[in-house]
């Protein structure tokens, strides 16, 4: 028996820990503390902990499928590839957009990227972590050096290593401002909360101000999945200048900083359009309805089962490459075992397919890419902590304030959203959902009620409910709790199967809801 431990990078979220994959006979079957980390000494949140399951994960796609009627029929690489090129004959410019999974490594972004612009000839080209926010100074250890930490967004939920340099800045004295819309574990381990109305984020940071102190103090915006990140992340930005205190936005997604840094057209400036063509790596974006989808995937996630064609790729642990977290570290993804038969690196297919349309993506290896992206680093440079890139200043765009919420009538609920500990949201989705212990805690959406309110709609909890809004409705488990107000419920940023928070909150921090007993 051949016994191994691969460092690696969390695929989850923005704060970038690393942990070490354990690796039998060729195959990861679990995972250990890397305890050198210069991010999280060793810790992990449970996704973290947990991600090691969806490497060998029975629902892994390995074949690509080709759309034949309403059905996805597996193909060969040579028939997908075929259809790639057929479906996307001609098409470029304006006509195709292109969107990059920030879950994905820097070499893969960078390789679809120039796919985009090279082949597609298309600007159309972004992410889910392009939301008008550039936000990333000072670094996670830092946070000690803090004295008042205003922290707006559930980071508890959302960065949960990041909340623990919180907790530790707090036991040597920092003060801790929460800024949340309801009394979140962010808000619990605060000193001060400040309490948002739904869709009161920006009053609520304004209202934070008062609190502020100290001369090193510190702002930190989790940036979340809605319309509204910008605008809050705006007023959380306002609030440092305020205060000179130094300014972060988290991002949500493990490779968020660096899709940023690669460079990617504003989300809501590509998504939601009409065109000929999508082109899909890694994110998932729900069902795409019109034109010709090429999906480049793990696993048959929302947006991979609308697609003409799926093309299977590698996960994190059959990768070389590298993220870039919160604090502008490049780190080092290292393959732990050999890509599952039949599937292919991100980058890989993304040159496979270039050739195949008449361009040339051709790379030998991952590092390939990453030394003609940053020619004065090398993997070597990175191979014990990284490197630190140098912040810039913070841009933060204008942005779509929160809506408010009038709840009453047939809504007569103020729905709240926020993260969850144990799944992500979009790409981060997929691979929760795809995590059998993720799934075991928390194996449906739901919805947390005041026990005034719940006892007046006689729901119990562990009851299945209806939960619904203008845009539309979800089943959800029922959970009671006092940490919502009366007239308030939350339902986590997360999907599970066919249900979506975006099914019910259509990208608002915040809506007016009802809540309907099974039948
Ligand atoms: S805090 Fe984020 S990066 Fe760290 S283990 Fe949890 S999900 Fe992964």
């Amino acid at each position: 028996m051949e016994l191994k431990y691969v460092p690696t990078v969390c695929p989850f979220c923005g704060t970038g820990c690393s942990f070490s994959l354990v690796v039998k006979d060729g195959k990861v079957v679990g995972s250990a503390p890397f305890h050198r980390s210069p991010v999280c000494d060793g810790k992990t949140c449970q996704k973290g902990h947990y991600a090691y399951e969806l490497v060998n994960s029975e629902a892994r796609i390995t074949t690509p499928m080709i759309k034949k009627g309403d059905e996805l029929v597996e193909a060969s690489w040579d028939e997908a590839l075929a259809a790639v090129a057929d479906g996307l004959k001609g098409v470029s410019g304006a006509d195709i957009a292109v969107f990059a999974s920030a879950n994905a490594t820097n070499e893969d972004i960078y390789a679809l990227k120039k796919l985009a612009s090279d082949v597609f000839k298309t600007g159309n080209f972004t992410s889910c972590a392009a939301l008008g926010i550039d936000a990333s100074a000072g670094t996670i250890r830092g946070i000690a050096k803090a004295d008042c930490i205003v922290a707006v967004g559930n980071i508890f939920e959302s960065h949960p290593l990041i909340a623990r340099r919180i907790v530790n800045a707090k036991d040597k004295g920092a003060k801790v401002i929460a800024v949340d819309s309801f009394n979140s574990s962010m808000a619990k381990l605060a000193d001060q909360f400040v309490k948002a109305v739904p869709g009161g984020e920006i009053e609520a940071i304004k209202e934070a101000a008062a609190f502020v102190e100290g001369s090193a103090a510190l702002v930190l915006y989790a940036v979340g999945a809605t319309k509204s990140e910008a605008a809050v992340a705006a007023a959380a930005k306002a609030l440092a200048d305020e205060k000179k205190a130094a300014f972060c936005a988290l991002p949500a997604q493990a490779n968020g900083r660096g899709a940023l840094d690669i460079g990617v057209a504003p989300f809501d400036d590509v998504f939601g359009k009409e065109y000929k063509a999508c082109y899909v790596m890694g994110e998932d974006l729900g069902p795409v309805e019109g034109g010709f989808i090429v999906v480049q995937d793990s696993f048959l996630s929302g947006t991979a089962k609308s697609a003409n064609v799926v093309l299977p790729a590698a996960v994190y642990a059959e990768v070389d490459g590298t993220m870039t977290n919160a604090e502008r570290r490049i780190q080092l993804v290292r393959k732990a075992q050999e890509p599952a038969e039949g599937v292919k690196a991100n980058w890989q297919i993304v040159s496979e397919v270039a050739g195949k349309l008449g361009g040339s993506i051709a790379y030998e290896s991952a590092e390939a890419i990453f030394n003609e992206m940053y020619g004065d680093l090398s993997y070597e440079a990175l191979q014990k902590d990284g490197f630190v890139k140098e912040a810039t200043a913070a841009v933060v765009a204008e942005g779509v304030a929160p809506a408010a919420v009038s709840a009453g009538g047939d809504y007569p609920f103020a729905l709240v959203t926020g993260p969850s500990i144990w799944h992500g949201y979009g790409a981060a989705g997929t691979l929760s959902e795809n995590c059998h212990s993720l799934v075991k805690e928390v194996p449906s959406m739901f919805v947390k009620i005041n026990p005034v309110d719940a006892k007046a709609l006689d729901v119990k909890k562990g009851e299945t409910v209806t939960v619904s809004s203008e845009k539309g409705s979800i089943k959800a488990t029922v959970r009671i709790s006092k940490d919502l107000d009366e007239g308030v419920i939350f339902v986590p940023t997360m999907s599970m199967g066919e249900e979506c928070i975006c099914k019910i909150a259509g990208g608002e921090k915040a809506v007016a809801a009802k809540i309907e007993k099974e039948a």
